[in-house]
């Protein structure tokens, strides 16, 4: 990588930067088939109320089912796919997607979320086109929610707030997810145009009641529900994890304990 090597201008490129960019090319070239030969397909996980045990959310995830390389997850493509400007075609089936799922779930009580891209955000026609899918599905407030991250947020402050105020007032629901791995500061935390909180899985990996991940949880959980937001935990994989989570006040949990993230059959038959 010609760039990691910082000033040295002498090295213009070597024989694994070539082989990268090889590799880099053709994988934008199989990101456009799979995408033109709808390869991609979403598999969903459930969020289970912390209380009563129910399934109140499920998140859909994106996967590459590719003939030639088997299944592929997102951390091997979104990048590549936002780098090339694919992820607006790609984001734009996720959400047509998701929102047809959730359109056979309504009454049901469970809200389907999906993630959502910065550069997705940063499109002009991105709230039009979101009010426009959630009205031709007939969904209802609280069936669908959109996953974003932290940068989102930083990236252009007014424009952002004002197009996630405006997809809240028309019913859809803002996740702010991975929280914690980001920017995140109490001053801005207060007037943030969302509806939950994720805490991201490195707090939950580690917690334990005495523990400094388990004391800045527990924070994080009474000062989001202070502000009238919702958290749900994610990446929880052990009985202790809920356990304290749920004595915490958390509303809602994901992760492995309960389930991996599976087709559309199987999420059914959990349901
Ligand atoms: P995320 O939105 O934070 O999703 C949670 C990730 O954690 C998922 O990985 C999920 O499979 C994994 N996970 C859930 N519970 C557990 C657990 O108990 N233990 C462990 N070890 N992992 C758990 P996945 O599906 O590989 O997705 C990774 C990331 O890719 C997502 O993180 C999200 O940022 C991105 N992504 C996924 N689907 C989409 C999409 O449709 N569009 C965009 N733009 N990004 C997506
Ligand atoms: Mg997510
Ligand atoms: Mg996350
Ligand atoms: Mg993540």
């Amino acid at each position: 990588k010609a760039k990691s090597r910082g000033r040295d201008k002498y090295v213009l490129y070597d024989s694994s930067m070539v082989t990268e960019l090889a590799q880099r090319t053709n994988l934008e070239k199989r990101l456009r088939e799979a995408y033109r030969n709808s390869e991609f397909i979403l598999h969903y996980q459930p969020q289970i109320a912390a209380e009563s045990g129910r399934i109140v959310g499920i998140e859909a995830l994106i996967r590459w089912n590719s003939t030639s390389y088997g299944l592929i997850f997102p951390g091997e493509f979104i990048t590549v796919a936002e780098e090339m400007g694919l992820i607006n075609e790609i984001g734009k089936w996720v959400i047509e997607s998701s929102f047809a799922f959730a359109q056979s779930l309504m009454d049901k009580g469970i809200c389907v979320s999906c993630n959502v891209s910065s550069m997705q955000l940063k499109q002009s026609s991105f709230v039009e086109d979101v009010i426009e899918a959630f009205d031709r599905f007939g969904l209802r407030k609280g069936s669908v929610a959109l996953e974003i991250t932290e940068s989102c947020l930083v990236e252009s402050f007014g424009d952002t707030y004002a197009k996630l105020a405006e997809l809240r007032a028309h019913g859809i629901m803002i996740y702010l997810d991975d929280f914690g791995t980001g920017y995140s500061s109490l001053n801005y935390m207060k007037n943030l145009p969302i509806d939950v909180l994720k805490i991201d899985k490195s707090f939950i990996d580690n917690i334990t009641a005495d523990g400094v991940e388990g004391r800045i949880v527990k924070t994080i959980v009474s000062l989001a529900r202070e502000i009238g937001l919702k958290v749900i935990a994610e990446g929880v994989e052990a009985k202790e994890q809920q356990t304290y989570l749920t004595a915490c006040g958390c509303n809602a949990i994901q992760g492995y304990l309960f389930s991996r993230p599976v087709p559309e059959a199987e999420i059914r038959d959990l349901i």
